[in-house]
């Protein structure tokens, strides 16, 4: 009740404008800590702020921080004395710290009452929405002026049985991350899949396709939903499985969070705690070794990765343009002795006749049980301070095959660093190759079954850069480097979780042939529109206005 009285008196007066979202203002985000300015001015969590901000953990644990702060258009991130900010705007302290796009109101959501009462609230005042569990999801899990309903708590887990009693499975709290899913299951000598990152969070991972260390061999984190519990944006708490509810659970396995409902839990397959072993994967450029030649190498290099994933070898990788590089790891599941090396001649073969434009180590580097491995592996992510550009696409296998050139060509496109101003990075390449071939009944982006590898490319600057030539970086990542992309893929698409937020028909790009059949399932559950995130199923309905406000598209 009081949480209701909270926000009715929040709401009262603003509630009257009803085609456009209301929005009350005024709160302190995290960073206000560090403005002299604001009345919770405190050098001393100033410093903390400052040295926890490039850590997912740190946006995942506050109720509305991002990791990307550019989707709270930068206003409030933390400054230094001298009052530049850690993203680089020597303005910073002068510009000072504002509300931007954070959620104005927050629901520490810990009982499904709690999910159920800020939806019919939002939906009786006309409140703009949000969903957030980490962050990780910056652009569609922070919304100007929105009461958030913040999931992080609901942090149940529990290793029981799905339906078919032969079957492990694990309930999942919708707060629960990869790293708290792997210990706990650890501790019953089990697994599920998750994310290649400890801190994401597993329901928005699997909701939007989910790739990671195990994906390849057991199936994406959408394959391996069984059940979800849901409320839906009407406030009725559903079970969603393959006897009630199916077309939710359909649009669930791969068609994006924040659309259909809010998540309180998942059912997710679990599996004895399977052995990995470890292939270490580095490439680099001989000295005297052309762009071309490289490229072309790398390319053809592609057709034997394809087919190590065809013989359960999966990976990840990155590429580098100065120097030319690709270093990565490839992974395989509970393979008996001598199975690695026998499965990597032919790639080591062909490495060794490109010796002479080549350097490479394609090694096993160790074998141990799963949770061993990723317990080990270290924390790579890009948090909280730069800006970025990215492009992305599924390069399917007949890329490989038949259009080898043109993958080269392209490679050599994406990674050039031509139109690209002073003080942004030269482009990099992250490949990931843990795709699940399995066909399954759900809203998976159909590409990902018969892709190579998922590609994104991206560059990063900060904000001493002028933002008209940020502006024209994003627009050749958008419309060079992605048109060259499009080119060489025109039928597949890109990754939902990971996408170019500008992103040319997205509709078609992040969720394929199954787009109708979404937004089917969007206007049966939601058919006012109450959950709304970026380019996510049916947000082309409403449009963000200049000053933040969401409205109708088509009036
Ligand atoms: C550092 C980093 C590493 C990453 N690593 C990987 C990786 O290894 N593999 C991979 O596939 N992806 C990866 N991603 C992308 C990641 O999968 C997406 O960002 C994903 O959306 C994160 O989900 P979240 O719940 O953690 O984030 P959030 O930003 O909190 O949420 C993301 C979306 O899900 C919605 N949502 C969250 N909870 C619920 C709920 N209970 N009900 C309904 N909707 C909900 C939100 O509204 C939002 O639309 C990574 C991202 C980052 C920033």
């Amino acid at each position: 009740m009081h949480l209701l009285a909270a926000l009715l008196l929040a709401a009262s007066g603003i509630a009257s404008a009803l085609d456009c979202k209301c929005s009350p203002s005024d709160p302190f985000p995290v960073a206000s800590v560090c403005y002299p300015h604001e009345p919770n001015y405190n050098p001393a969590a100033c410093t903390a702020v400052l040295s926890n901000w490039t850590r997912s953990a740190f946006h995942a644990a506050d109720p509305v921080s991002v990791d990307d702060p550019a989707w709270s258009n930068n206003s409030c991130n933390p400054i230094y004395p001298n009052g530049t900010s850690i993203t680089g705007n020597v303005h910073a302290g002068q510009q000072g710290c504002s509300i931007g796009n954070y959620p104005v109101y927050v629901i520490n959501a810990t009982e499904v009452e709690h999910i159920q009462a800020g939806l019919r609230f939002a939906k009786e005042w006309n409140l703009r929405l949000n969903i957030k569990n980490t962050g990780h999801g910056a652009d569609r899990s922070i919304n100007h002026g929105s009461l958030s309903i913040w999931t992080h708590y609901l942090k149940r887990v529990e290793l029981g049985r799905g339906g078919d009693v032969t079957l492990m499975a694990a309930t999942l709290g919708a707060g629960v991350q990869d790293g708290e899913m792997f210990a706990a299951l650890a501790k019953h000598n089990a697994m599920a899949v998750g994310g290649a990152n400890m801190d994401v969070g597993v329901v928005g991972w699997a909701t939007g396709g989910g790739h990671g260390l195990a994906t390849g061999t057991y199936g994406m984190g959408a394959d391996n939903i069984i059940e979800a519990e849901i409320v839906t944006p009407a406030g009725d708490l559903v079970t969603a499985n393959a006897c009630q509810h199916e077309d939710l659970l359909w649009a669930i396995r791969g068609g994006g969070g924040g659309t259909y409902g809010v998540i309180v839990s998942v059912t997710v397959k679990a599996y004895p705690m399977p052995n990995l072993t470890l292939i270490s994967l580095s490439l680099s450029a001989r000295n005297r070794t052309t762009d071309h030649d490289w490229y072309r190498v790398v390319a053809h290099a592609h057709r034997y990765l394809a087919d190590l994933q065809d013989n359960g070898i999966h990976g990840y990788y990155v590429m580098g343009g100065l120097p030319l590089a690709m270093n990565g790891a490839l992974l395989l599941y509970d393979a008996k002795n001598e199975t690695a090396e026998r499965l990597l001649r032919p790639f080591r073969n062909f490495l060794k006749e490109h010796d002479t434009i080549i350097s490479s180590t394609v090694e096993p580097a160790m074998t141990s049980p799963w949770y061993d491995i990723v317990q080990a592996m270290p924390v790579t992510e890009s948090v909280g301070t730069t800006q970025g550009a990215s492009a992305s696409r599924f390069i399917p296998r007949r890329a490989v095959d038949d259009d080898i050139e043109l993958f080269a060509d392209t490679l050599e496109t994406i990674m050039s660093r031509q139109g690209s101003p002073d003080g942004v990075s030269s482009p990099s390449i992250s490949g990931t190759m843990t795709g699940s071939s399995l066909q399954v009944d759900n809203a998976l982006h159909p590409a990902w079954r018969d892709s190579v590898v998922h590609l994104i490319v991206s560059q990063g600057w900060n904000q001493s850069l002028p933002s008209a030539l940020a502006e024209q970086v994003i627009h050749n990542m958008t419309y060079e480097k992605g048109y060259a992309l499009r080119q060489l893929a025109p039928d597949t698409g890109c990754y939902v979780n990971e996408a170019n937020s500008y992103e040319p028909d997205w509709q078609s790009s992040l969720f394929g042939s199954h787009y109708s059949r979404l937004l089917a399932v969007k206007s049966k559950y939601d058919p006012d529109g109450l959950l709304w995130c970026r380019h996510c199923v049916g947000s082309e309905a409403r449009v963000e206005q200049k000053d933040g406000r969401l409205c109708p598209a088509f009036v």
